[in-house]
């Protein structure tokens, strides 16, 4: 709300600045052009030193007449000009009117794209301080409920802080996730061709441990395709859509790691075996905090919802997208496509 009241006070402050620029622009032209329709006017005049030479030669009533003619030409003159400056107050009134509306009109369309920056922002925070309070309080109670105890055991004491270093091993995770989030933005980026084979490799790396905690292989047969990006950022993007079809994925299955090409694009595929998303989930999974309802699956995974938002806003940087294909309980499939580097 102070949000919106600090943009609206903006736009007025910006509309003005727009307006003002329009009139000085506007009020300095009719100037220059008064000035110089009246000086033209003048010249129309013969020079009255013409008229007193030629009057000079002729006494009596010629004389008189061309004083006649001289002041009527002067007069004529004169309403010329209090006409024009007439008709340039009228069209400056009108560049006021017609000003302030345009004014307005451009400092909205300025201002929307920050208004809609700085609302994202507001939402990010209250959205990431949500997800924080949650494990937040859970490390509280326990701590709270142990420290009212009028004894602890070594063992319980030795349980609670495992307990604790588990809540706070999940908040860093998350805390990690959202300054991901929060800082890819930042300008644009420095694009290199990246072998999607490598890239493929170094994110099997990082998922090995996970993989062979839950005894799931990884089948891999990316091919030496180039794409334009940044290696880290690829590497990302697969570590999450490997650890989310790891996660996901009953124990001793397999993933499929795959690519294709097609026209100007190369792609990543990521398969698994694992419960798969309904319709209405996958158009959802790529908002931010999202998770797909899991109390009709037989395991509850752990997540706050942040990785496939970020592995989206990363493949946006290089013109590219990630799609979801998935069949409820058969599996689901993402697909990373980027630029192709020649
Ligand atoms: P997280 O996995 O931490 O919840 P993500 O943003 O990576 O966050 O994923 C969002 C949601 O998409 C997940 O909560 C899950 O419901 C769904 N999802 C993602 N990948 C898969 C997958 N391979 N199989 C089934 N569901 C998935």
């Amino acid at each position: 709300m102070t949000t919106k009241l600090k943009l609206d006070g903006a736009t007025r402050r910006l509309a003005l600045s727009y307006l003002a620029i329009i009139m000085l622009l506007s009020v300095s032209f009719s100037v220059v052009f008064y000035n110089a329709s009246s000086r033209e006017l003048g010249r129309q005049l013969p020079p009255i030193a013409a008229f007193q030479e030629f009057n000079a030669g002729n006494s009596g009533p010629g004389n008189t007449r061309s004083r006649q003619i001289d002041e009527f030409l002067a007069q004529r003159i004169a309403e010329g000009r209090s006409a024009l400056a007439e008709r340039l107050i009228w069209l400056n009134l009108l560049a006021v009117a017609a000003g302030s509306a345009l004014s307005y009109y451009l400092a909205r369309r300025t201002l929307e794209p920050i208004e809609a920056n700085v609302e994202a922002q507001a939402q990010f925070v209250s959205d990431a301080s949500h997800e924080l309070r949650t494990p937040l309080t859970a490390l509280q109670t326990s701590n709270e409920v142990a420290l009212r105890r009028r004894s602890l055991s070594e063992t319980e004491a030795r349980e609670l802080l495992r307990q604790n270093i588990t809540e706070v091993t999940k908040l860093k995770s998350l805390t990690d996730g959202l300054l991901r989030l929060a800082t890819q933005s930042a300008g644009p980026p420095v694009l290199e061709p990246v072998s999607l084979q490598d890239g493929a490799a170094e994110a099997m790396n990082r998922v090995i441990n996970l993989a062979q905690s839950k005894q799931i292989a990884v089948e891999d047969s990316v091919a030496a395709t180039s794409v334009l990006a940044q290696s880290t950022d690829v590497v990302q993007i697969v570590v999450i859509l490997l650890e989310n079809a790891i996660k996901y994925s009953p124990a001793g299955s397999t993933v499929y790691l795959s690519s294709s090409v097609r026209g100007r694009t190369g792609s990543i595929h990521v398969r698994d075996t694992g419960p798969g998303i309904r319709p209405y989930d996958q158009r959802r999974i790529f908002e931010r905090f999202y998770r797909a309802d899991q109390s009709r699956s037989r395991q509850v995974v752990e997540g706050h919802g942040i990785g496939l938002s970020l592995a989206r806003k990363l493949a946006h940087r290089y013109g590219g997208e990630i799609t979801v294909a998935s069949t409820v309980g058969k599996g689901s499939s993402f697909t990373l496509k980027l630029p192709l580097a020649s």
